[in-house]
This record gives C-alpha cells, sequence and structure tokens, in this order.
C-alpha cells in the first residue's frame, strides 16, 4: 500500500488535471467572445451584438449551473454500521452479483449496496469512480464539467448543450458572410481576417457535435432513461427492462424540467420528484404492496416533496391487465 502523503499527492494531481478540459473550454469560450465582440464585429452590429449577449450569458449560466451544482448523493439515513456493511459484502459476495440483483426479489425489493459508501443504493443510484461517491439518479461523468450529471444537474446539462448550440449555430451564421469574403478576398488584410476563419471553423466543427451529443440526451429524456440505463437495462422483478421508468413523453419531459413552462428555459432546479424513488409503468400488482416503485416497498427515506413533485409521484395508476405477453404483471396506461 502506497504511503498516505504520497497518495493525497497522487489524489491533488488527480483533482487538477480533471480541471483541464474546463479550462480549455473556458478559454476557447474567452477567446470566441474576444474575437467576436472585438474584432468581428464592431458598434455598427448593434442587433447582432444584443442577441450574442443574450445567447452568452444563458450559455455561460448553464454551464456554470452544470460545474458548480453538487450531486445530490443518498441520505444518510441509508448508511449502515461498519459492522452491517461487512456482513453485506460477505453476503453478496457469496451469492454472487446476479444472485444479489435477482435473489432480492424474495424479500421484497432489489439489494443494491455500495461497499464504498456503504449505503444500500436507492433506484437509479451509482457509484463514480471519479468523484468516489454514489450520486442519485446518475447519467454519467462528464469531464467537460468535472462533475457528474445526475439528478440535481441533468437540467443544466440539457441547457448547456441546447445554449452552447445556439452559441455555435448563431456564430456560424452572422460569421459566414466574412467568411464568404474571405475566399472572395474582399477583406483587408488585418488580424480580424484570422479571427474570422477560426470562429468559423471552430463554431460550425462545434455544431455538429454538440447537434448529435443533445439530439442523443433529448432521446434519452423522452424515453426517462439514463446514459448508464441505455448502457445496461435497470432490474425489475420480472426482470430488465430499459423503458421500465418511462411514464410517457409529456410525464418524462415534466419529470427533468418540470410543471412550469416558464422555467423550462431558466438554468434553476425545476424537476420534480426527489431522486430516491421513480414512479414507473411496471409494478407488481400485489394488493398488499401497492407502491409505485419498481423495486417494490422502498426503504429509503424520501425529503418533503412540493405540490407539483408530489403529483407526479402519487398519479393514481390505471391498470391494464393483458400485458402477460411481455410477462409484466401489470402496467400504468401512461
Ligand atoms: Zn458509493
Ligand atoms: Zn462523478
Amino acid at each position: 500500500m502506497a504511503p498516505s502523503g504520497s497518495r493525497s499527492i497522487k489524489n491533488g494531481c488527480k483533482r487538477v488535471l480533471y480541471w483541464i478540459p474546463v479550462l480549455f473550454i473556458a478559454l476557447i469560450v474567452a477567446w470566441s467572445y474576444y474575437a467576436y465582440c472585438f474584432t468581428v464585429f464592431n458598434q455598427n452590429a448593434v442587433i447582432y451584438l444584443l442577441v450574442y449577449h443574450v445567447i452568452f450569458v444563458m450559455f455561460v449560466w448553464a454551464y456554470w449551473q452544470t460545474i458548480c451544482t453538487r450531486p445530490s448523493n443518498p441520505l444518510k439515513e441509508v448508511s449502515v454500521s461498519v459492522c452491517d456493511a461487512a456482513f453485506i459484502t460477505l453476503f453478496l459476495s457469496s451469492i454472487g452479483e446476479d444472485e444479489a440483483w435477482r435473489g432480492s426479489a424474495d424479500v421484497g425489493y432489489t439489494i443494491r449496496f455500495c461497499d464504498r459508501c456503504q449505503l444500500l443504493k436507492p433506484d437509479r443510484c451509482h457509484h463514480c469512480s471519479v468523484c468516489d461517491r454514489c450520486i442519485l439518479k446518475m447519467d454519467h461523468h462528464c469531464p467537460w464539467v468535472n462533475n457528474c450529471v445526475g439528478f440535481s444537474n441533468y437540467k443544466f446539462f440539457m441547457l448547456f448543450l441546447a445554449y452552447s448550440l445556439l452559441y455555435c449555430l448563431f456564430i456560424t451564421a452572422t460569421d459566414l458572410q466574412y467568411f464568404i469574403k474571405f475566399w472572395l478576398n474582399g477583406l483587408p488584410d488585418t488580424q480580424a481576417k484570422f479571427h474570422i476563419l477560426f470562429l468559423f471553423f471552430s463554431a460550425s466543427m462545434f455544431s455538429v457535435s454538440l447537434a448529435s451529443l443533445l439530439t442523443y440526451h433529448c432521446w434519452l429524456v423522452c424515453k426517462n432513461r439514463s446514459t448508464l440505463e441505455a448502457v445496461r437495462a435497470p432490474v425489475f422483478r420480472h426482470g430488465t427492462d430499459k423503458s421500465g421508468f418511462s411514464l410517457g413523453l409529456r410525464k418524462n419531459f415534466r419529470q427533468v424540467f418540470g410543471d412550469e413552462v416558464k422555467y423550462w428555459p431558466i438554468p434553476v432546479f425545476t424537476g420534480l420528484g426527489d431522486g430516491c424513488s421513480f414512479p414507473t409503468c411496471l409494478v407488481n400488482v400485489d394488493p398488499e404492496q401497492p407502491s409505485t416503485s419498481p423495486t417494490g416497498s422502498n426503504p429509503f427515506p424520501s425529503k418533503p416533496l412540493t405540490e407539483s413533485q408530489s403529483r407526479l409521484l402519487t398519479s393514481t395508476p390505471s391498470w391494464s391487465e393483458n400485458d402477460s405477453a411481455t410477462g409484466r404483471k401489470g402496467k400504468i396506461a401512461c
């Protein structure tokens, strides 16, 4: 085992290195601001500069929120003592991981235990090896924001993608006239030529990658699926199901962006739910356990919900009995 001193230096170096992609993005954005406002366009293009600054502020705000919002962790109430943790780890290792996922249905809910954090993981919670902690509704760890994208900042991440795409498209569209002039030798031989050329190339290239990433995450929101769940389907009593948390397009979208339309484009948290329990179309029809949690009885303490949060989570299910072909015991008509 490495001495604790060298280990802390190694961890410190890692933490500094993790900020390099964020610094790279910040430098690109700072350069693009300088190039657009001070060399390519001047005070004569007031309308362009006005629109540019509105998009720029929203883009930087969403990026800041994605970076600085601390990912939600499971509540301390679900942590277990060192002794219990050792017992659970021994038990899970004795029956194998697959058994741990499936065998737990016999005791009413799926056992998902994190031996690093020593706590029982709520639905959709995963341990991030970079952050070294469990993250509620973890989507992925994003190096470009040096943060985990999860329950608390997924809306910010979506807005960051949307505004950064808008930012790049706006620069590409307004810079196009000068870009054409550049190739027709219609521009004076100044430093602005360099900025016009590289603004156009960098903005159009980022537009392509951002558009594909945004399209993918829009699809995930519509399906109520995280990136991790798209790779490995969550486990329910009847088995794995990638669409197990989907409630229909409208409800899926509202779960991330909230009820109030006016807040959808604003990078403030408006999502529904508490991040620990999630309503689902797939439930067990056992009358003794009417819970809408995919894993039956939910052992995780929840935070008090606002009225809008409660509405989504406590919506009364209407049952469809004709779903035996898929092996599901019941289904809420969404
Ligand atoms: Zn963990
Ligand atoms: Zn992380």
